[in-house]
């Protein structure tokens, strides 16, 4: 969960007022299917900042990026279909793909986020075993579970083989503007326009309770967007557009995006500094944004079986099963530093040292 109390009241007061306001009846009503077209041009300057340049016309606002997800997958998978994705993946993505009935095939990663020679020998594999590959699902930037970032150098490479394989790119990026030191690469769709599904979000550089994110689509599929789109929610939430169109137009959101960013990197630094004391012997991602430190267990260890244990100890991670669709991730878990206090960083890590040392000598 994001901490949404860094947000100061006043800021998201005045935007409601003004929205109640100033635009009362509207903002009560039923919106566009496609999103209110002044919030558009606003996702295009929020976009900027990762060197995105698109058309209004071609942003899609959606009920947090968890729908556009949704409804990527409904317009493109067929039961049977393979869905590339990082291996973990974002353990939401996988539910909604699987939903679709699509198969998903991950791909390796390392500190340096996906690697493009796997990504090529798994759609040669795939293709050899008459396949159908339709999408690459990729969290480039400060990656959900592992808090990796894929290189500019990548990201080139990702997107050529992609485009020589005719695969359409999934990118979705909620934390690449929560940066620690230096800003990420730009954003894959900065490269590469046609080939390129954008996801975006308020929820993390905002709040999630909002509930608006987007989708920034070539022409062709933005038309099926928004018909899905209307077919599943009528129009996305005008009251939450109105309020969030207020407060980029009147709260320094620049600055609270640092603030987030000052937030996160006390906490990053908490988690690893704890790590580095209570676990010297295990190995895990070194985030340079975002949320999330992935933690790899002695391969004896089992991190959804001891859930339970550490639970007991008042203290709770995600087992890195949940981000295979395939089993993998025994043998890790993620943990966030988003949401605690520094402090309850450091006794949750010093508890977790002890459940895992408890079941070393068990
Ligand atoms: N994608 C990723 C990688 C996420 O981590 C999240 C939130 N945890 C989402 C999408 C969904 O975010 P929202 O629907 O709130 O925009």
């Amino acid at each position: 969960m994001p901490y949404v109390s860094a947000l100061p009241r006043q800021l998201v007061e005045t935007a409601v007022e003004r929205t109640v306001r100033e635009h009362g009846p509207v903002a009560l009503q039923y919106g566009s299917g496609q999103g209110m077209p002044r919030l558009r041009e606003q996702i295009l300057e929020v976009m900027a900042l990762e060197g995105i340049r698109g058309s209004v016309d071609d942003v899609v606002v959606t009920t947090g990026s968890q729908h556009a997800l949704e409804l990527m997958a409904k317009l493109f998978l067929d039961p049977g279909d393979v869905v590339i994705a990082e291996g973990p993946s974002y353990v939401t993505a996988i539910t909604v793909f699987k939903s679709f009935q699509a198969e998903i095939v991950h791909v390796e990663m390392d500190e340096g986020g996906l690697v493009p020679e796997a990504l090529r020998a798994t759609i040669v594999r795939l293709r050899e075993a008459g396949r159908r590959i339709k999408l690459l699902y990729t969290v480039p930037s400060f990656h959900n579970p592992m808090g990796v970032t894929l290189s500019w150098q990548r990201r080139m490479e990702v997107l050529e083989i992609a485009r020589d394989a005719g695969i359409l790119v999934l990118e979705d990026n909620p934390y690449g503007l929560l940066y620690f030191d230096q800003a990420p690469p730009q954003a894959m769709r900065s490269i590469e326009e046609d080939g390129v599904v954008y996801l975006g979000t308020f929820s993390k550089t905002l709040a999630p309770g909002l509930r608006v994110g987007w989708a920034l689509a070539p022409h062709a599929i933005r038309e099926k967007l928004v018909l899905a789109n209307e077919a599943a929610v009528l129009s996305p939430s005008s009251f939450s557009q109105h309020v969030i169109s207020e407060y980029l137009d009147t709260a320094d959101w620049r600055g609270q995006i640092d603030t987030f960013r000052g937030v996160y990197r006390e906490r990053r630094d908490a988690m690893l500094a704890a790590l580095a004391e209570h676990l010297p012997g295990l190995r895990w991602t070194v985030p340079n944004g975002g949320f999330y430190v992935w933690l790899r267990l002695p391969e004896q260890l089992d991190s959804k079986a001891m859930l339970p244990r550490a639970v007991k100890e008042l203290v709770a991670y995600t087992p890195g099963t949940a981000f295979y669709a395939d089993g993998g991730g025994r043998d890790a878990m993620r943990l966030s530093f988003c949401y605690p206090t520094p402090d309850f960083i450091r006794e949750g890590v010093r508890r977790l040292a002890a459940v895992i040392s408890g079941e070393l000598t068990l």
